[in-house]
């Protein structure tokens, strides 16, 4: 995809500090890291964001799977070798959720200490529902979530 800074990490047009690549899946440390540690998860395949991800080949269904995967080893090698003490996975779908580089990609986000770390842009407890209306929501989500999983038929 031309004019993508991570097609161009990709394609070894500009340099970056990797820790993991394989033909699916690139991981490489974030530029401007959030904590020491900072990786980000990238699919070689230039998805935009989760809703653009397509599951239609094998060979896309096993780019998704190895991306998900390396989620999780990324997440287990910051807590397991003693790195940091825990660790915030960030995925940010499109310019409302903050999401600057539009190529799919998951933060992994060590994080040190015993101390709560604050996530400002989570403000938990900010919405409030009128009455009915998280029920209402939920109905709606499930029956898309359903809809999308009979329509990719792969559950
Ligand atoms: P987003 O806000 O889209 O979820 O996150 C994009 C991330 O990509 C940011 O944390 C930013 O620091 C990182 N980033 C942007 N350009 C580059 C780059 O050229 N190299 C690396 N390693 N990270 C980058
Ligand atoms: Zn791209």
């Amino acid at each position: 995809m031309d004019n993508c800074i991570f097609c161009k990490i990709i394609n070894k047009e500009i340099p970056a500090t990797k820790v993991y690549e394989s033909d699916r899946v690139i991981a490489f440390l974030d530029i401007n890291p959030i904590e020491k540690g900072h990786m980000l998860i990238v699919p070689k395949q230039h998805w935009k964001n989760l809703a653009d991800v397509k599951l239609d080949t094998e060979k896309e269904i096993e780019i998704y799977e190895e991306l998900m995967y390396i989620v999780r080893v990324a997440t287990k090698a910051v807590i397991t070798t003693k790195l940091a003490d825990g660790a915030n996975i960030l995925q940010c779908n499109n310019a409302c959720a903050g999401q600057t580089v539009d190529h799919l990609h998951f933060h992994v986000i060590p994080r040190y200490g015993s101390e709560l770390a604050t996530v400002p842009a989570f403000n938990s407890g900010a919405a409030k529902y009128e009455p009915n209306e998280a029920q209402a929501l939920a109905e709606k989500l499930s029956s898309a979530i359903a809809a999308i999983v009979k329509d990719e038929e792969l559950l």
